[in-house]
């Protein structure tokens, strides 16, 4: 196939009951370098009937997977965390060349990402259902905790590696089997892992991977077949809501982790240049491209100015370039449709009476890049507030009262991530309760973490992943009834 030689395994197909093989009819997709649209691989462009083969071998390995010891699940997790720790740069480098992300920012997705197969790995051996006598004496009442059956899950391309381990992890430690159809822009770090996983000890047809530049008609097939018993999703919220009506015929259990416009906000009592360290974390983690990224920063007039400044030279002194360059802080945006998204949307909010403080363009150079930029005195109603950027820009609106910011953080459809900025405790107890988000994140710009539920409310999605609530979206419970004996 052709493209250059990458980092890790190199294979490109389909991973099928445990081996590797080509789509029907031979089709491939190409996956292209964000940082200059050259080819990165050829990869096996899977149809709906690879899709139900895959489905085929997930059903055949369900069975004696679901009697599995637990421990035993357990420790090929553990292994496949120690060999990914051990390939970490290898994998950095793969998630780098696909995504665009600098190679730092991938190594940190490989620990955060790999965290989850640790904590998963620690789970498998904690599913339990109880034991209790019914109310009235007379009967015992036993839960048995059972997993749900083959899974799909779909994953997308702004974390190649984590996306993909917070699903796999739980699945594999609940005892389910599973089809992944990763990002059709960044298939190839899912494939890496699918090598890892087999080395790791996974019994074949556990894990099945599925490429495809034909989305749609792979779920739908799949999700037709009453085989399949969950889906998994991360992406946006206009192909969740599909999902979710896709889903209707067969009743499959849903995760639907979908889009956000988390709100940040900084409070006149609030430590600016920690607050200004947040914003630069929770606003450039993966340049703006994470669905918990800060889209709306809310400031209070009195320490306003202040905060754009510092953000503003912070984010003006970045370095843009290759993410595998030395030296670069940020990287390419995925592909051009990105790059005009966020233009358009500095635009608008220009247009609608913001000031520019910095970038505001894109560079002079080829490719999917996009400069650093801060826009203040942003006005609500500007497209920018309603929408993810999924880009470097943070557009900076003023408040006055904490009712204000609290009514204008909730006044979107999204619910995921919030962040707040103040050192009064009473203050961000009440903002903890009245925002209505699923993560709230006090006094940091990092609020991921592999032992703690991620997920959103209202058209953020539903559901958890990591925490001791991430194995529970793959179990179903059997309630026994028993007499008193
Ligand atoms: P984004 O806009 O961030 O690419 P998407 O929601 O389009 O987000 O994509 C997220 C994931 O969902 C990708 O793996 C993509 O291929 C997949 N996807 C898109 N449409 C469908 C669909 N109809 N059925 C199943 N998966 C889909």
């Amino acid at each position: 196939m052709p493209g250059r030689t990458l980092p890790g395994p190199g294979r490109f197909g389909l991973f099928i009951g445990g081996g590797w093989r080509e789509a029907e009819g031979g089709a491939t997709f190409t996956v292209l370098d964000p940082a200059d649209g050259s080819v990165l691989a050829s990869v096996a462009d899977g149809s709906a009937r690879d899709a139900i083969e895959a489905l085929d071998a997930a059903d055949a390995a369900r069975p004696e997977w679901a009697a599995s010891a637990p421990r035993d699940r357990g420790e090929i997790l553990r292994r496949a965390f120690d060999l990914i720790r051990s390939r970490a740069d290898e994998l950095a480098e793969l998630i780098s060349l696909e995504m665009g992300k600098t190679v730092a920012e991938a190594r940190g997705e490989v620990a955060y990402g790999n965290e989850f197969l640790r904590w998963f790995s620690e789970e498998a051996v904690r599913i339990h259902g109880r034991w209790m006598h019914a109310p009235d004496g007379a009967g015992r009442l036993l839960t048995i905790r059972k997993p749900i059956g083959p899974c799909l899950l779909i994953t997308p391309w702004n974390f190649p590696m984590a996306m993909g381990t917070r699903k796999i992890g739980p699945a594999i430690a609940a005892g389910c089997t599973m089809v992944v159809k990763p990002a059709e822009l960044t298939p190839l770090t899912m494939l890496a892992l699918a090598d890892i996983l087999t080395e790791a000890g996974l019994p074949p047809g556990v894990l099945n991977v599925v490429p495809t530049s034909r989305a749609a008609g792979m779920s739908e097939a799949l999700m037709a077949d009453p085989r399949l018993r969950k889906v998994s999703f991360t992406g946006s919220t206009p192909v969740g809501r599909r999902l979710v009506r896709q889903s209707a015929d067969r009743l499959q259990r849903l995760s639907m982790e979908l889009g956000g416009n988390a709100p940040f906000l900084v409070f006149e009592d609030a430590d600016v240049d920690a607050a200004v360290d947040g914003a630069m974390l929770a606003k450039m983690r993966n340049m703006g491209e994470a669905c918990t990224a800060a889209n709306r920063f809310l400031v209070h007039a009195d320490v306003a100015r202040r905060f754009a400044e510092q953000l503003a030279d912070r984010m003006g002194r970045l370095i843009v370039g290759r993410g595998q360059d030395p030296g670069v802080d940020v990287g390419p945006l995925i592909d051009e449709r990105a790059v005009g998204s966020v233009h358009r949307l500095v635009t608008g909010a220009v247009r609608d009476g913001a000031r520019l403080v910095t970038g505001g363009r894109a560079p002079e150079r080829p490719g999917c890049f996009y400069l650093p930029t801060v826009l203040l005195d942003v006005h609500p109603d500007s497209e920018i507030n309603g929408q993810e950027i999924f880009g470097p820009v943070a557009p900076i609106g003023v408040f006055s009262t904490e009712e204000e910011a609290v009514r204008r953080a909730n006044t979107t459809e999204y619910g995921l991530a919030a962040y707040v900025f103040t050192r009064d405790l009473a203050r961000t107890v009440r903002l903890a309760e009245s925002l209505e988000y699923g993560m709230v994140g006090v006094n940091t710009g990092l609020i991921s973490n592999p032992a703690a539920p991620f997920g959103g409310m209202k058209a953020s999605g539903f559901g958890r992943e990591g925490g001791f609530e991430g194995i529970e979206e793959y179990l179903e419970t059997t309630y026994v009834a028993l007499p008193a004996g």
